[in-house]
């Protein structure tokens, strides 16, 4: 690791916060780690966490039954929509995804990955997780 991915491990703006519980670890392919900064279950109904991937690390297709916003805060990596090109990302990116779009987000091969995901219209209810990114899928993404 360089200088720099060292830095992103360690959280730059967020606390990097602990490795993923299994109930969404095992919905990722990679170690990733997280931060709640806002919890569920309040007033504001909208859960705010600081997510970490490790390089190479990225989340199962899913879907988000009320949306979800990521603003990207380091180091560089992918979002991608079912039957479209991968976007890249890059820190101050905003994506904004739509309810009960199928996607996935993670880190680059070669970099840590760390965004901010804000869960909008939480009362919909949690995450569908499906399918793990086809592996030959995303060694293309350079
Ligand atoms: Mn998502």
């Amino acid at each position: 690791m360089d200088k720099v991915d060292n830095n992103l491990s360690n959280g730059v703006i967020f606390p990097k916060g602990d490795v993923l519980p299994p109930q969404f670890s095992k919905n990722f392919t990679g170690t990733a780690y997280l931060h709640m900064l806002v919890p569920g279950g309040n007033e504001w109904n909208c859960p705010i966490g600081n997510v970490t991937f490790e390089p190479g690390c990225r989340n199962n297709w899913h879907r988000h039954p009320g949306g979800q916003i990521l603003l990207v805060t380091g180091g560089r990596g992918w979002y991608q929509e079912e039957g479209k090109e991968a976007r890249e990302l890059h820190p101050g990116d905003v994506v904004t995804i739509p309810a009960n779009v199928k996607h996935w987000h993670g880190a680059a091969k070669d970099s840590w990955f760390i965004h901010i995901s804000i869960k909008t219209n939480a009362h919909k209810g949690p995450v569908e997780w499906l399918e793990p990114v086809a592996d030959e899928d995303y060694k293309k993404l350079e």
